[in-house]
Protein backbone atom coordinates (compact mmCIF):
# COMPACT_ATOMS: atom_id res chain seq x y z
CA UNK A 1 0.00 0.00 0.00
CA UNK A 2 1.11 3.45 -1.02
CA UNK A 3 3.19 5.12 1.94
CA UNK A 4 1.59 8.55 1.81
CA UNK A 5 -1.96 7.00 1.68
CA UNK A 6 -1.45 4.68 4.78
CA UNK A 7 0.19 7.87 7.26
CA UNK A 8 -3.09 9.32 6.09
CA UNK A 9 -5.19 6.70 7.31
CA UNK A 10 -3.50 6.87 10.77
CA UNK A 11 -3.86 10.69 10.93
CA UNK A 12 -7.18 10.20 10.10
CA UNK A 13 -7.96 7.52 11.97
CA UNK A 14 -6.72 9.34 15.15
CA UNK A 15 -8.42 12.63 14.12
CA UNK A 16 -11.97 10.44 14.12
CA UNK A 17 -10.74 9.04 16.86
CA UNK A 18 -10.61 12.19 19.20
CA UNK A 19 -13.85 13.02 17.93
CA UNK A 20 -15.55 9.49 18.26
CA UNK A 21 -14.01 9.40 22.28
CA UNK A 22 -15.71 13.64 22.52
CA UNK A 23 -18.85 11.74 21.17
CA UNK A 24 -19.02 8.44 23.55
CA UNK A 25 -17.79 10.48 26.91
CA UNK A 26 -20.53 13.12 26.03
CA UNK A 27 -23.33 11.01 25.52
CA UNK A 28 -22.39 7.31 27.03
CA UNK A 29 -20.10 8.15 29.99
CA UNK A 30 -22.06 10.75 31.18
CA UNK A 31 -25.37 9.05 29.64
CA UNK A 32 -26.04 4.71 30.46
CA UNK A 33 -22.26 3.47 31.14
CA UNK A 34 -22.28 6.17 33.75
CA UNK A 35 -21.53 3.62 36.65
CA UNK A 36 -18.61 3.05 34.64
CA UNK A 37 -17.38 6.77 34.15
CA UNK A 38 -18.18 7.86 37.52
CA UNK A 39 -14.96 5.81 39.23
CA UNK A 40 -13.06 8.64 36.93
CA UNK A 41 -14.90 12.07 38.45
CA UNK A 42 -14.60 10.51 41.80
CA UNK A 43 -11.48 11.19 43.83
CA UNK A 44 -10.05 7.74 43.81
CA UNK A 45 -7.21 6.29 46.04
CA UNK A 46 -6.61 3.61 43.90
CA UNK A 47 -3.98 3.25 40.99
CA UNK A 48 -6.62 1.88 38.40
CA UNK A 49 -10.55 2.96 38.06
CA UNK A 50 -13.26 0.84 36.10
CA UNK A 51 -13.03 3.67 33.81
CA UNK A 52 -10.03 2.01 32.47
CA UNK A 53 -12.05 -0.71 30.72
CA UNK A 54 -12.43 1.33 27.87
CA UNK A 55 -9.20 1.62 27.28
CA UNK A 56 -8.89 -2.37 27.02
CA UNK A 57 -11.77 -2.24 24.71
CA UNK A 58 -9.81 -0.30 22.05
CA UNK A 59 -6.85 -1.95 22.61
CA UNK A 60 -8.47 -5.07 21.70
CA UNK A 61 -9.84 -3.41 18.91
CA UNK A 62 -6.75 -2.18 17.69
CA UNK A 63 -4.99 -5.30 18.11
CA UNK A 64 -7.90 -6.97 16.30
CA UNK A 65 -7.46 -4.91 13.08
CA UNK A 66 -3.74 -4.99 12.92
CA UNK A 67 -3.75 -9.13 13.49
CA UNK A 68 -6.03 -9.27 10.47
CA UNK A 69 -4.48 -7.18 8.38
CA UNK A 70 -0.94 -7.80 9.48
CA UNK A 71 0.58 -10.23 6.38
CA UNK A 72 -0.08 -7.42 3.56
CA UNK A 73 -0.62 -4.61 5.55
CA UNK A 74 -4.11 -3.61 4.66
CA UNK A 75 -5.88 -0.34 5.44
CA UNK A 76 -7.38 -2.17 8.94
CA UNK A 77 -3.58 -2.13 10.22
CA UNK A 78 -3.28 1.31 9.90
CA UNK A 79 -6.40 2.15 11.26
CA UNK A 80 -5.61 -0.30 14.19
CA UNK A 81 -2.11 1.28 14.00
CA UNK A 82 -4.33 4.89 14.18
CA UNK A 83 -6.42 3.52 16.92
CA UNK A 84 -3.14 2.64 19.34
CA UNK A 85 -1.33 5.88 18.93
CA UNK A 86 -4.34 8.01 19.98
CA UNK A 87 -4.53 5.33 22.89
CA UNK A 88 -0.86 6.14 23.20
CA UNK A 89 -0.95 9.89 23.18
CA UNK A 90 -4.43 9.63 25.46
CA UNK A 91 -2.70 7.96 27.79
CA UNK A 92 0.65 10.32 27.88
CA UNK A 93 -1.86 13.63 28.05
CA UNK A 94 -4.75 12.53 29.89
CA UNK A 95 -3.65 10.24 32.15
CA UNK A 96 -0.04 11.03 32.80
CA UNK A 97 0.08 15.31 32.03
CA UNK A 98 -2.97 15.97 33.48
CA UNK A 99 -4.16 13.59 35.80
CA UNK A 100 -0.23 13.42 37.23
CA UNK A 101 -0.35 9.26 37.91
CA UNK A 102 2.97 9.20 37.53
CA UNK A 103 4.06 12.53 38.92
CA UNK A 104 7.08 12.59 36.36
CA UNK A 105 5.75 14.79 33.51
CA UNK A 106 5.54 18.94 33.94
CA UNK A 107 5.74 21.29 30.79
CA UNK A 108 5.45 24.74 30.33
CA UNK A 109 4.37 24.13 27.01
CA UNK A 110 1.16 26.51 25.96
CA UNK A 111 -1.10 23.69 24.15
CA UNK A 112 -0.59 21.13 26.73
CA UNK A 113 -1.65 23.49 29.61
CA UNK A 114 -4.37 24.84 27.61
CA UNK A 115 -5.33 20.80 27.39
CA UNK A 116 -5.02 20.05 31.00
CA UNK A 117 -7.27 23.64 31.75
CA UNK A 118 -9.64 22.32 29.94
CA UNK A 119 -9.57 18.97 31.49
CA UNK A 120 -9.79 20.57 34.89
CA UNK A 121 -13.04 22.68 33.55
CA UNK A 122 -14.48 18.94 32.79
CA UNK A 123 -13.28 17.55 35.91
CA UNK A 124 -15.01 20.32 38.17
CA UNK A 125 -18.81 18.98 37.71
CA UNK A 126 -18.40 15.44 39.41
CA UNK A 127 -21.63 14.71 38.11
CA UNK A 128 -23.45 12.94 35.74
CA UNK A 129 -25.14 16.16 33.82
CA UNK A 130 -23.90 19.61 32.93
CA UNK A 131 -20.67 18.50 31.40
CA UNK A 132 -18.73 20.40 29.65
CA UNK A 133 -15.59 20.15 27.60
CA UNK A 134 -15.72 16.60 26.66
CA UNK A 135 -13.34 16.27 24.23
CA UNK A 136 -8.84 16.32 24.71
CA UNK A 137 -6.68 17.01 22.14
CA UNK A 138 -8.97 19.82 20.22
CA UNK A 139 -8.86 22.73 22.96
CA UNK A 140 -11.01 26.43 22.98
CA UNK A 141 -8.53 29.07 21.13
CA UNK A 142 -9.54 31.03 24.05
CA UNK A 143 -7.87 29.00 26.65
CA UNK A 144 -4.60 28.91 24.62
CA UNK A 145 -3.59 32.69 24.71
CA UNK A 146 -2.86 32.96 29.03
ZN1 LIG B 1 -16.37 12.66 32.20
ZN1 LIG C 1 -9.96 12.98 33.22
Amino acid sequence: MNVIFSILIVLSTIIAMECLSWFIHKFLFHGPLWFMHQSHHKKSHSFLEWNDLFALLFAALSLYLMYVDRKYFGYRFFIGLGITLYGLIYFIIHDWFVHRRFKTFKSNNSYLKAVRKAHKIHHKNQGKEQGKAFGLLFVNRKLLKN
